[in-house]
């Protein structure tokens, strides 16, 4: 077994410098998996973890996990499965809060020829518990579904996988759903699965998920880089025929600010005129100054 350690303090300073750090390791040729673990004191700091491979992403845990595997058919949520090619690999290192003294840190990469087995999840389990299909009224050739365009799974802070995920929204009477894990697109690989054995429509999506703000990218874009700035987001997921939503911009701690406020601020203004475009009767420019406390 190959292995790589590396110890150290963050401090204040490191997070002024950038909040991503990274620490590299070596893959060498017929390594048929690898383990990564960050061990902290997690009642004093909080860290994010992720990784890059030497072709690019290969997942994101943010704070929610200790440790990550990835081998050739199966990885821990989050990051994608694959045969990990040789060369030098960066466990990314996110330095969310840095108490004032430091936190002391240790990283450990090992490499090891065999491989786990994915697990067989067996067969779905069939809704009989669907609710009936609601109708409301609409324009002629148009059709309400209901729907939710916001959800994680184990794949970022959720409790749900994804086959559980659509199982319950599909016995909640949803028709589509938007699983959008943290910065990742790990999950992206079992949606249509789940979808066709459920009978609801799943749509790839990856919540980029910063301290500066947080924006859906729906459909099947690739993997958005959260380290680029906001605008760069948006550039990537129209690129690839996606959409980009602002999540929650006046939501306390996780409301957007700084740099990208204006991205923001351009967006609400946005879904004003799209909202007052939409809604039947009424006041325009009252449904104007009303739409950004919708979203
Ligand atoms: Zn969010």
């Amino acid at each position: 077994m190959n292995q790589t350690r590396h110890a150290g303090i963050w401090t204040i300073e490191d997070r002024c410098e950038s909040t991503w750090h990274y620490l590299p390791f070596n893959v060498p040729a017929g390594t048929g998996a690898l383990r990564v673990e960050l061990d902290y004191d997690r009642s004093a700091a909080v860290l994010d973890l992720g990784c890059l491979g030497p072709a690019g992403f290969r997942g994101w845990s943010g704070g929610a996990r200790r440790f990550f595997v990835i081998g050739a058919d199966s990885a821990t949520p989050g990051y994608l499965s694959g045969e990990p090619e040789p060369g030098t690999w960066l466990a990314v290192v996110g330095l969310h809060r840095i108490p004032a003294g430091g936190i002391k840190y240790e990283l450990t990469a090992s490499a090891a020829g065999n491989t786990a087995q994915a697990s067989d999840p067996g067969p779905a389990q069939p809704v009989t518990d669907r609710p009936a299909r609601r109708e409301l009224p609409a324009e002629a050739g148009l059709t309400w579904l209901a729907g939710d365009l916001h959800a994680h799974t184990v794949h970022s802070d959720g409790a749900m996988t994804v086959r559980e995920l659509a199982r319950y929204a599909a016995s909640r009477g949803l028709e589509f759903l938007a699983v959008t894990d943290h910065n990742t697109i790990s999950h992206h690989g079992e949606l249509p699965a789940a979808s066709a054995d459920h009978g609801i429509a799943l749509l790839p999506g990856q919540e980029v998920t910063t301290e500066h703000g947080h924006a859906n990218a729906f459909g099947d874009t690739g993997w958005i880089d959260f380290r680029e700035p906001p605008d760069e987001w948006l550039a990537c997921t129209e690129r690839a025929g996606g959409l980009l939503s602002v999540n929650h911009p006046y939501g306390g701690q996780v409301s957007w600010t700084g740099v990208a406020l204006e991205l923001a601020r351009s967006a609400l203004d946005d879904a004003a005129g799209l909202v007052a475009g939409l809604a039947p009767g009424g006041d325009r420019r009252r449904r104007q100054r009303l739409a950004p406390a919708w979203l």
